[in-house]
């Protein structure tokens, strides 16, 4: 189903017009996403814990050690909330509360479920590999270090994306004001690569990592 029906948990009461539905919007905003928060109720306290995070199909994959707290907590069924924002602009607006942001930002409510297949942990793994830094090329995975992570996927089946793309909202009062107004648009801009101080003379710098992009990046 290419549309995520929304439930009491989803949907969205403020701004609704703001909301979609689409997997293929929710899905371009966690893929462009680097970082995704993960929120999870330990002992009946929040925890709310930043971390990489790569989709697949209609899963979302973390992974961490094994006495990782929120990995633990999620193995014991705690229902996870996952949000991933980019923020795509400053929104300077003619009065204090006129600043915004314009974004784009998702919401997953899901329960993890553990992966033990050798196999699956390594199709992840180079997930992550091709999210992070696409063409990087890497040295397959070792067995140990496969069952010495924990791998957890989330069903994407309960999810909400919000987006503010509208610049300055100001009030018609405000529009006759003396002030600037506007936006100031936000990207990732890659630095040059460098190379990692122990690396073995004569290795080139590869075109991949010469040409770091991430989506929407500028040169
Ligand atoms: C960078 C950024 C800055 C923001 N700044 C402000 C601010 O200053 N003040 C403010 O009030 N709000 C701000 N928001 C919007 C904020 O995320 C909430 O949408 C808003 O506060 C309404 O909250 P609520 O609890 O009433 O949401 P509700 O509408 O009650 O939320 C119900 C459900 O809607 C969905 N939902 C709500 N918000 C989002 C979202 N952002 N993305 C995806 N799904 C969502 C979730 O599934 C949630 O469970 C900002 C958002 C971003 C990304």
């Amino acid at each position: 189903m290419s549309h995520i029906e929304p439930t009491e948990r989803t949907r969205i009461r403020r701004r609704p017009e703001r909301g979609h539905f689409d997997r293929a919007v929710i899905y371009s905003i966690l893929d462009e996403a680097l970082v995704a928060h993960i929120g999870v109720s330990v002992d009946g306290e929040p925890r709310v814990i930043p971390t990489a995070i790569v989709r697949i199909g209609d899963h979302a994959y973390i992974h961490g050690s094994p006495n990782n707290q929120l990995l633990l907590t999620l193995e014991s069924g705690a229902t996870a909330c996952i949000t991933a924002t980019i923020v795509d602009s400053i929104v300077a607006g003619r009065s204090g509360f006129g600043m915004s942001m314009d974004y784009r930002s998702v919401v997953i409510f899901s329960k993890a479920e553990k992966v033990t297949d050798l196999a699956a942990k390594e199709r992840i793994v180079a997930a992550f590999v091709a999210d992070i830094m696409p063409g990087h090329i890497v040295r397959p995975p070792k067995t140990k270090e496969l069952n010495a992570t924990v791998f957890l996927r989330f069903p994407i089946e309960e999810a909400s994306a919000k987006i503010r793309d509208k610049g300055v909202m100001d009030p018609d009062e405000d529009i006759a004001l003396d002030v600037w107004a506007g936006v100031i648009p936000l990207r990732i801009t890659p630095g040059a690569p460098e190379n990692c101080r122990s690396l073995r003379p004569g290795i080139p710098t590869p075109d991949y990592a010469k040409a770091y992009k991430r989506p929407g990046s500028v040169d």
